[in-house]
């Protein structure tokens, strides 16, 4: 029998799954031919999968890392119920001796350890005394300082490994933006074209992402449209509390999250809402994560998520039972702009990362096409030009060419000294004359009065655009100044188009 149909033999007697999900069949596949793998699915696709099973097919034993004591464990005891031979060597095991034993013995076909015992000089030596089948790396992204949650240790398992030049490894992880996952590959010493990305899309999640303008507004014909329960998220503590007091009006129930408020509150509110079927829950961040509920209708951000990982993760939480769901993003130009701030902040090696994952989102909430599409690509997929159930599908978006504009609004920006804000500059472009910008000599500026008519309609998105992409910084006093892009844009060598909301009332649909 070849080594798949084997496997596939194996996933129905032992696993009892009828089936591959998504890409875990590739996966197998590469891993049963003993090629490296760098694995890339969302949580929930089935990941431990893809090394169990091989784990059951190879001679030798499977050395997993796994960075937490009690995900080992929950592992252990799942793969130990479908009848594999597993064990653990955890500071917290008291079997060390049968396992060292099963072990070498080749009695063993999964064999759990944390990465800093994975590093260590005797585990090594433990290692050559085996058959090794597979190295199996679990939360991969650890490995990475792109990545959320580094891990020194993890930079240890690539000599460990490279030890065992012929043992496949198979490193695993959920969120990995493209940076974290070329990393990883380095990292880990897994060729380009061993990285499976898989099943990131959520087709039953209606994307739609606007521009904010009075954010209460906008929410509450989100709730009125949505009788069903849901999670607006705010970014600040503060926030929650205003905009849950605010929406408190609409006969919803509204509660609110966020770290500051007693635990007993919080559990409280949370318990609530598992149990709700209308409730309205205002949260940061820190609300979501670990919470079983499948029936959420609409998942809603007040501000700019703090990258796409994030936003998908937590737009994620909207309709798992599969039925009809949205998420719907409110961003401001000022998001942007603060966040352009704090990259400025951060030490220089982090700010090329952060400085791209603001640029991702921002061609996310600026683009004119498929906001899916746009994500799926994200991770690495390659999707359909248009998914029929985001906001620029349903309605397409005109987009003009805004490059003049553009240009004429940072030229009136440099010859005002970059001294004051978007109200005096656009009224210094449309010729607004006033005794402060006499004053300033500025009403004899060749930029006075130079945008007329429909242009002056432009201004604002423009203005929105140029610090989305970092040709407009916001100054600490409330001016403006040019920021590093803004040279492209004055030369000529860079074109802005502008994406502009269709006009008409949205229309609900589905
Ligand atoms: P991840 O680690 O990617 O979050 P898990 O490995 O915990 O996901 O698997 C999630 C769930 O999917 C588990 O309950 C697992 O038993 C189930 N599962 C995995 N593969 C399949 C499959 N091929 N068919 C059906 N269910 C599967
Ligand atoms: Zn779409």
């Amino acid at each position: 029998m070849a080594p798949l149909d084997a496997a596939r033999a194996t996933l129905k007697s032992t696993f009892g799954f009828a089936d591959f999900r998504g890409r875990q069949e590739e996966v197998v596949e590469r891993v049963l031919d003993r090629r490296s793998t760098l694995a890339v699915m969302p949580t929930g696709a089935g990941k431990s999968l893809c090394y169990q099973l091989p784990a059951i097919e190879l001679e030798g034993t499977c050395v997993v890392v796994s960075p937490l004591i009690a995900l080992m464990h929950d592992q252990l005891r799942a793969a130990r119920a479908s009848g594999i031979r597993a064990a653990t060597l955890t500071s917290a095991d008291a079997d060390w001796r049968e396992t060292l034993d099963a072990f070498r013995s080749g009695a063993l076909d999964l064999l759990y350890v944390a990465p800093e015992r994975a590093s260590q000089q005797g585990f090594r030596e433990l290692l050559t005394s085996a058959r090794i089948a597979l190295f199996a790396i679990d939360e991969a992204h650890c490995v990475s300082e792109w990545g959320h949650d580094f891990r020194p240790d993890y930079r240890l398992l690539r000599p460990m490994m490279d030890a065992f030049p012929d043992v496949p490894r198979l490193a695993l992880t959920a969120t990995a933006d493209a940076h974290t996952r070329t990393d990883i590959l380095t990292q880990l010493g897994i060729p380009e074209e061993g990285m499976v990305v898989a099943g990131f899309d959520r087709p039953n999640i209606r994307y739609a992402i606007h521009p904010r303008d009075s954010v209460g507004r906008q929410l509450q014909a989100l709730l009125d449209s949505e009788p069903g329960p849901g999670i607006i998220y705010a970014p600040t503590r503060a926030a929650t509390e205003r905009l849950a007091e605010k929406l408190s009006t609409t006969g919803r129930e509204v509660r609110c999250y966020h770290a500051g408020l007693p635990p007993d509150v919080r559990a409280a509110n949370q318990e609530a809402f598992v149990a709700s079927e209308n409730m309205v829950m205002v949260a940061t961040v820190a609300f979501g994560m670990g919470i079983d509920k499948p029936d959420v209708r609409f998942v809603a951000h007040a501000g700019l998520p703090k990258s796409i990982e994030a936003y998908y993760q937590e737009t994620g939480r909207a309709g798992r039972d599969g039925d009809p769901a949205q998420a719907q993003l409110f961003w401001g130009a000022d998001d942007f702009a603060r966040a352009r701030m704090r990259v400025a902040e951060v030490d220089a090696g982090r700010q090329t990362g952060e400085r791209a994952r603001l640029d991702a989102l921002g061609a996310l909430v600026e683009t004119a096409g498929c906001r899916r599409a746009v994500l799926l690509r994200h991770f690495g997929e390659d999707p359909h030009e248009t998914c029929g159930n985001c906001d620029n599908c349903c309605d397409p978006p005109k987009s003009v060419d805004a490059t003049v504009v553009a240009q004429k609004y940072l030229s009136a920006v440099a010859r005002t000294r970059q001294m004051f804000g978007a109200g005096y500059v656009e009224g210094i472009l449309t010729g607004q004359s006033s005794d402060r910008a006499e004053k300033n000599g500025h009403d004899s500026l060749s930029v006075f009065g130079i945008v007329e008519g429909e242009e002056a309609l432009l201004l604002k998105p423009v203005r929105r655009a140029l610090m989305v992409r970092g040709a407009l910084l916001p100054t600490e006093h409330g001016g403006m100044m040019l920021g590093g892009e803004a040279r492209a844009y004055l030369k000529g060598e860079r074109e802005l188009d502008l994406v502009l909301p269709p006009k008409k009332q949205r229309r609900r649909q589905g």
